[in-house]
């Protein structure tokens, strides 16, 4: 991995540099550029704009790994207010929700995991939409997947994430590739060792492409995850080599990033879907995104440092 993003990556995980940022005059600026705002009323606005344009999108209520009960609580709260708000305000068509299990639960305890995401898929159910699992670091890979295994067994449109830097991305792929299942496929977002994960950029690429070809071939609801250009060109092909019609597949694309190819694309006749994150916790979520693309992090430094 380039000694920058390696950086960048480890801040994430720097409490001091976290107040450091939090607190910096120019933060919120930059903040907003990816984050659609703190509160279920700034999701909702944000994604009433999106649906307006024929574009789909998936709320992601922002926060990782906790200790606190109380804030696994919280969130779970939240989830289960903005589904009852997408339902009234008829959004739940085109509206689903996004999940990482580690902010669902307490010192990564499977079972209230399980639990908790049984009660928002629960309420998603009733309320006419789906939610998929976001994958973590590698280190909760199993157990993520066994949580989306044991909840589709009640709801089977629970949506997987694989990430094609993993070596084992491609056979778990081979279990997840059949029809009717909802597999999101991206690249992965967290610093990974060598040991499990591709370390050069062209190698994730390839993966990713043996991982849609599997996708595809198999027959599951394939959501492909990715701004890179040449991955969507390839994607357009691929998909027309396996005779997929438009809306037996999507392509998505995280709030903030390359808008103008998203709507390109649903110009075009494509599902797009926007991953839309809200919430206080934006700090980890905005740390890999700078990660991804170093230009971005010396617009987030100027912007600290002015008023
Ligand atoms: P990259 O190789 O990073 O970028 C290719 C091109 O895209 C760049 O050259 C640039 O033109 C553009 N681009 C990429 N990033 C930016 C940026 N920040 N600002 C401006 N332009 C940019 N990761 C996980 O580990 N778990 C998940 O559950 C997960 N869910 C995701 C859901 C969605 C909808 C998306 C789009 C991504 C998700 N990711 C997730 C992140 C993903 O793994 C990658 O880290 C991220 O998408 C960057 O990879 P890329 O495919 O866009 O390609």
């Amino acid at each position: 991995m380039e000694p920058l993003r390696s950086l960048i990556l480890a801040a994430a995980d720097n409490d001091v540099i976290r107040r450091v940022v939090a607190t910096a005059p120019g933060s919120r600026q930059i903040v907003a550029r990816f984050v659609a705002g703190e509160s279920v009323a700034d999701a909702l606005e944000v994604v009433h704009t999106i649906t307006a344009d024929g574009r789909r999108a998936t709320l992601d209520y922002l926060g990782e790994y906790t200790s606190d009960p109380e804030l696994a609580e919280r969130t779970v709260r939240t989830y289960l207010r903005l589904l009852d708000e997408l339902a009234e305000r008829r959004l739940a068509e085109s509206v689903e929700v996004s999940v990482k299990l580690s902010a669902l639960t307490v010192d990564g305890d499977e079972v209230l995991a399980s639990r908790n995401l049984g009660l928002i898929c629960e309420a998603a159910a009733d309320c006419g939409t789906t939610v998929t699992v976001d994958m973590e670091d590698h280190t909760t890979t199993d157990a993520t997947l066994r949580a989306v295994r044991k909840a589709r067994r009640t709801w089977p449109w629970v949506g997987a994430v694989v990430q094609s830097y993993l070596r084992r991305t491609e056979s778990d792929v081979a279990t997840l590739a059949y029809e009717g299942s909802r597999v999101r496929l991206c690249k992965g977002a967290y610093a990974e060792p060598a040991e499990v994960a591709f370390t050069d950029a062209h190698a994730v690429d390839l993966s990713y492409v043996r991982c849609a070809n599997s996708l595809l071939a198999g027959g599951a609801y394939a959501m492909f995850a990715t701004h890179d250009p040449r991955l969507v060109n390839v994607l357009r092909q691929r998909t027309r080599w396996y005779g997929r019609r438009q809306g037996s597949y999507e392509y998505q694309m995280l709030y903030g990033i390359r808008p103008d190819e998203q709507r390109r694309l649903a110009a075009e006749g494509e599902t797009v879907r926007v991953y839309v994150p809200f919430g206080e916790h934006w700090y980890g979520y905005l740390m890999r995104r700078l990660a991804e693309r170093p230009a971005n992090l010396a617009l987030f430094l100027r912007a600290l440092v002015s008023r």
